[in-house]
């Protein structure tokens, strides 16, 4: 039996799924929460852009007319200035400033478009074969057996807790505030300005919208009413809170599944990488899947390989924030 279930509907789960659908595997997407769901607003970094190619999606998500910005504003422990992402022969390289909830919806939209079984439902546990092997997810709308499960639930990391993979802790306890408001706010953007305590992000996520996010550690979170400085005459929406405690679940590739996106490894939204990488994971996942069972490639050599990979940019990635970190004196990285 083929079919694969993929747990997740957001980034890493609709990449997941397209890159299946391409060597004509079946998909099943398990997601709870009917899209457009509320997300933070995303600064999506250039890298997205040939992600998106190979995946046959980008002129799809072209047609949003997401704000386009060759650079960020950064006042990262001192003076603000402009950091471009860089540039080629064909001009600089140029990130989105998306409504997060759009972009996956686009994504999710052409993975039903392309053949994928979408079920509105929870995933709640595991099916195994008799010796021990990720069979298939039970859902609260039954069984869904099959012949690969990708975990891309997110910070929920619902099977690696099924599956008592601990997540390991890599930063101290760190909480994100993020909410938006309506109106002009006539700063640059996106920009990020460290202080004594945290980083403020903002982002015109669509003209006159902005998507604050707040990081700090957690006895220091601001409370409910916190609004950043410049943004408090606009029309403000309610905030809300997630975990980003940067994290990584100690195995993210066993027999009959992979982990991607945040439900393998997590880390703060200082450098705007979390999308580009739910979606890097969850095509390689499933790339390693197509291997496996298309190609009959020995199942171990693919967890591992997976497990290699995906520690390898997890841990590049945590000593360049930690640099940045100390840099700024922020969150205990000092020295
Ligand atoms: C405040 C904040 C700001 C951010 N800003 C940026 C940014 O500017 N740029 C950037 O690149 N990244 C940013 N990120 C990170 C980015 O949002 C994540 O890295 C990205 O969404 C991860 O994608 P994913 O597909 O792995 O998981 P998610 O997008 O979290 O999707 C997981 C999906 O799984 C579903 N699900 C969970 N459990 C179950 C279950 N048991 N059964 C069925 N469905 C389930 C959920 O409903 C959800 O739809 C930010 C994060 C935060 C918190």
């Amino acid at each position: 039996m083929m079919r694969v279930v993929i747990i997740g509907g957001g980034p890493s789960g609709a990449a997941a799924a397209l890159t299946l659908l391409d060597a004509q595997i079946p998909v099943t997407i398990v997601e709870q929460k009917s899209f457009p769901r509320y997300r933070p607003g995303e600064t999506l970094h250039p890298g997205i852009e040939p992600l998106l190619d190979r995946l046959r999606v980008a002129d799809h998500l072209h047609a949003a007319g997401y704000v386009r910005h060759a650079g960020v504003w950064s006042g990262w422990g001192g003076v603000m200035q402009f950091v471009p992402y860089g540039e080629d022969t064909s001009g600089p390289w140029r990130g989105y400033q998306a409504s997060g909830a759009d972009f996956d919806r686009r994504l999710l939209e052409c993975a039903g478009t392309r053949g994928a079984t979408v079920l509105a439902g929870k995933v709640s546990g595991v099916l195994f074969t008799t010796s021990g092997e990720v069979a298939g997810v039970m859902t609260s709308k039954g069984p869904v057996p099959a012949a690969y499960a990708i975990d891309c639930s997110g910070g929920a990391h619902t099977l690696a807790r099924q599956l008592r993979i601990p997540i390991v802790r890599y930063s101290p306890r760190l909480i994100a505030r993020f909410g938006y408001v309506n109106g002009r706010f006539d700063n640059p953007s996106p920009s990020i300005r460290s202080d004594q305590e945290g980083w403020t992000w903002i982002a015109e996520v669509e003209p006159n919208r902005y998507q604050w996010t707040r990081v700090t550690e957690t006895h220091r979170r601001p409370d409910r009413t916190w609004i950043p400085h410049g943004l408090r005459d606009l029309e403000v929406e309610p905030s809300r809170s997630a975990d980003v405690t940067w994290r990584l679940a100690k195995t993210v590739a066993g027999p009959g599944y992979f982990l991607a996106g945040d439900a393998a490894a997590v880390l703060d939204p200082s450098s705007s990488h979390g999308v580009l990488r739910a979606i890097m994971s969850g095509m390689m996942a499933a790339h390693l899947v197509i291997h496996r069972l298309r190609h009959e490639a020995d199942a171990q050599m693919c967890a591992s390989r997976y497990q290699d990979w995906l520690t390898g940019w997890f841990r590049h990635d945590v000593e360049e924030m930690s640099r940045a970190y100390r840099t700024a004196h922020l969150f205990g990285f000092n020295g």
